[in-house]
């Protein structure tokens, strides 16, 4: 096509059918962590068909301890939201986001699944993978992989296995008990020696007293920074971990949306900020989190609920793009047994997250079991 026929085409591009689907993602074994433990990931999976035969997929992975919600309130936002799409320019990400927010306030993974599956539709119509379409700023992206809460000593031992496996980075997961959590550190730094990794994740586990004497402790360990020490909401607590802590705090629970993210680092509460596409709802809230954060010279790492493959290379599209996300804990996928890509899709090889040559997410479903949509609006 003529360069000047595509510039006009792409003003009459439309959504044409929005399809919804349940999917339940059981883990290889339960995932513990401070508040409690999962044995799978209930998502919704979304598939937008535009008139001109691109589709693109994308995924809620909610949790209704983060952000409130469950697949059955992401099925019903998600019901008030597909109909007014229908016909709207799927390349005017920044237009439908704002009316899905004009139709509904918060609910960010119902939009983010939308919001994934409209940046899908933009790579393929553009014929690009769409870190490269969104700046590019690295090719590959080095992931770590969490270790799930166990006795100390069983996580000593997880831990040698995942380095084995060929990972450089451990997300080590704390926040019950802070004697026992020092215990967890120092087996594993241990059992793996010096030059791999360390980050931790109390989520919201611990007192603001409790955090600064635990991380104060910790410090001998070479830990790279430590996540959600406090309780969300606790951002008194929060400014005072990390105006006492030798290791830098990173917010995950307290910041979901760019104004959270103005409203820390204006409190001077973080060191780092940790953000999610099923907290931003998407990718477009996510980069704008980023740049806000970039601007105060606080980096941001990518991280993950309970997403499949879907989300997760929605993810990591956004890490290679964008250079303030200097960090990435993308692996909910890598725990998950089951599969809803058939082929393609985000590898991961010696730690590093590797995209496939194809368009868009770079990502092929698995037809047969994405086959009965509990919703169809058209
Ligand atoms: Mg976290």
């Amino acid at each position: 096509m003529q360069v000047a026929k595509l510039f006009v085409a792409c003003f009459k591009l439309g959504i044409q059918q929005i399809e919804i689907y349940r999917v339940n993602l059981a883990y290889k074994e339960p995932f513990r962590i401070a508040p409690g433990a999962s044995t799978e990931s209930r998502n919704i999976i979304v598939k937008i068909l535009t008139d001109y035969d691109v589709v693109g997929w994308g995924e809620a992975s909610p949790s209704e301890r983060v952000t409130g919600e469950t697949p059955e309130t992401v099925v019903k936002v998600l019901g008030k939201i597909a109909p007014k799409l229908l016909g709207k320019c799927p390349l005017r990400i920044e237009q439908d986001v704002e009316l899905m927010d004009s139709l509904v306030k918060g609910n960010p993974s119902a939009k983010a699944a939308i919001d994934i599956a409209l940046h899908d539709i933009l790579g393929k119509t553009a014929r690009k993978p769409l870190f490269m379409l969104m700046g590019g700023y690295r090719t590959e992206v080095l992931t770590d992989i969490t270790l799930s809460i166990k006795s100390p000593k069983e996580m000593a031992r997880d831990a040698v296995k995942a380095v084995k496996k060929g990972f450089k980075a451990l997300k080590v997961k704390v926040g019950v008990n802070p004697t026992e959590d020092l215990e967890r550190i120092k087996r594993i730094r241990e059992a793996v020696g010096e030059n791999i990794e360390l980050r931790i994740d109390a989520n919201q586990g611990w007192t603001p007293k409790q955090a600064v004497e635990v991380l104060n402790k910790m410090e001998k360990f070479n830990i790279e920074f430590a996540e959600q020490p406090v309780p969300a909401e606790d951002l008194k607590g929060l400014i005072e971990v990390k105006r006492n802590s030798p290791i830098p705090v990173m917010a995950d629970e307290s910041v979901h949306s760019p104004e959270d993210a103005l409203r820390l680092i204006q409190a001077e509460a973080v060191d780092l900020i940790n953000i999610k596409l099923m907290k931003s709802g998407g990718i477009l809230k996510g980069r704008k989190i980023a740049a806000i954060a970039e601007a105060a010279g606080i980096p941001c790492m990518i991280g993950c609920m309970g997403e499949s493959d879907i989300g997760i290379a929605a993810g990591t599209h956004l890490a290679a793009a964008v250079k303030n996300i200097q960090y990435a804990d993308l692996d909910s996928n890598l725990l998950q047994k089951d599969k809803l890509v058939k082929k393609g899709g985000i590898k991961v090889k010696n730690s590093m997250r590797i995209f496939p040559k194809q368009n868009g997410l770079g990502i092929k479903v698995d037809d047969k079991r994405l086959s009965n949509p509990i919703r169809i609006f058209a």
